[in-house]
């Protein structure tokens, strides 16, 4: 059951535009998946793809076995649960849950089982003979997605489905949503543009843009070792800094500001690259004969992002201390080599290899 869910290959035009190109990816049963990617790069042709709304150019989608090729919408084993409930109002919560049960004339008292047992999951029997109108959003949520689970499906589908919550509420129901999936056993692909969404929710992450797959992997393997200076600015709260390089041997130059001298990149040929190195991987280092002046200081909740400034270049530095008593002052850097990517400037691949 190594491979539940199968992409092989697939890629899809509308008139000039490439939505997909050549897309592979597996998602084991039992996983949960994000997809990632700002708006454009894919995701919603994927999920009509899935859905059967629209067909591939080429490649094959493959659900447990079975090709989805030719197969209506409706005879494929998917629950769909998107950002707008959908839920009907002239209905209750147990009425919303059955009512595709009813619908496909499943036994009455299966529907009930299965109601209850939604219901209990979700922290809805409080609720379950109120209307849609008398519930909050997270409850409404909730509803939405007991009624894809009663379902059993073989893929939970979740377009965005808590971009209608406030924050917190939405980091409450990615942790539902994780603990949810590993009670019913379910195996989820999850469509959002929201990374820490993604990375809290996620086993594992496709990160697309402009219809192709930049990296598959875990959070903290995209987060510490982004194969690509796209996914190093996508991913990461503060964004990624950047500078450019001269390498020379076991130097790298910085622009007239300093060196940097490490044997650890002994695997790249001379020549001019993109230096990429977190906030985090960055110390403030009196002796360092990289130096700058401090052009701000940004509280952000138990620590403090200082920006720098090098030439023109201003890097964000996290720091544990305010120093904005600092302003126009002069402070030296010394980076973190083991932290440290090396971006091509013509290809953007990283160049690390660890
Ligand atoms: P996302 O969901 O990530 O925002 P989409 O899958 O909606 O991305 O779109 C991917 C690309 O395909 C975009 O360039 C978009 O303009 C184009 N596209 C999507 N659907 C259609 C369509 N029905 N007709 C023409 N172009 C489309």
């Amino acid at each position: 059951m190594n491979n539940y869910i199968v992409f092989k290959n697939i890629s899809k035009k509308y008139k000039e535009t490439e939505a997909l190109k050549n897309i592979s990816f597996v998602i084991k049963k039992g996983e949960i998946v994000s997809v990632l990617g700002p708006s454009g790069s894919g995701k919603s042709t994927l999920l009509e793809l899935i859905c059967g709304f629209e067909k591939p150019d080429s490649g094959e989608i493959i659900i447990d076995s079975e090709n989805l090729e030719g197969k209506e919408p409706k005879d494929r084993d998917i629950s769909m649960i998107f950002q707008n409930y959908a839920l009907m109002p002239h209905l209750n919560v147990y009425e919303n849950i059955s009512f595709g049960m009813k619908i496909r004339k499943e036994k009455k008292k299966d529907i009930k089982e299965k109601t209850l047992w939604a219901a209990k999951i979700l922290q809805l029997e409080d609720v379950l003979y109120k209307k849609p109108k008398e519930l909050s959003g997270g409850q409404r949520q909730r509803v939405a997605i007991g009624r894809g689970i009663v379902r059993n499906p073989k893929l939970f589908l979740m377009d965005e489905p808590l971009s209608n919550l406030d924050y917190k509420l939405r980091m409450e129901t990615c942790s539902e949503i994780v603990n949810l999936n590993r009670e019913i056993k379910g195996t989820t692909l999850y469509v959002t543009h929201d990374q820490e969404e993604a990375i809290l929710i996620s086993d594992r992450l496709v990160i697309l843009n402009k219809g192709v797959i930049m990296q598959i992997g875990t959070g903290k393997e995209i987060y510490d070792k982004p194969k690509n200076k796209f996914v190093a600015e996508f991913i990461g709260k503060t964004k990624m800094n950047f500078l450019d390089i001269k390498k020379e041997s076991n130097k790298f130059f910085l622009e007239e500001i300093g060196t940097i001298e490490t044997d650890k990149f002994s695997y790249i040929k001379d020549g001019n690259y993109i230096l990429g190195i977190r906030s985090e991987d960055i110390e403030l280092k009196n002796d360092s004969n990289i130096k700058g002046n401090v052009v701000g200081s940004v509280y952000l909740g138990g620590e403090y992002i200082t920006e720098i400034e090098l030439k023109n270049k201003i890097l964000k530095v996290k720091t544990n201390k305010d120093l904005s008593y600092k302003l126009g002052g002069t402070v030296g850097i010394s980076f973190n080599l083991d932290k440290i990517n090396i971006f091509d400037q013509n290809t953007n691949e990283n160049l690390r290899r660890d």
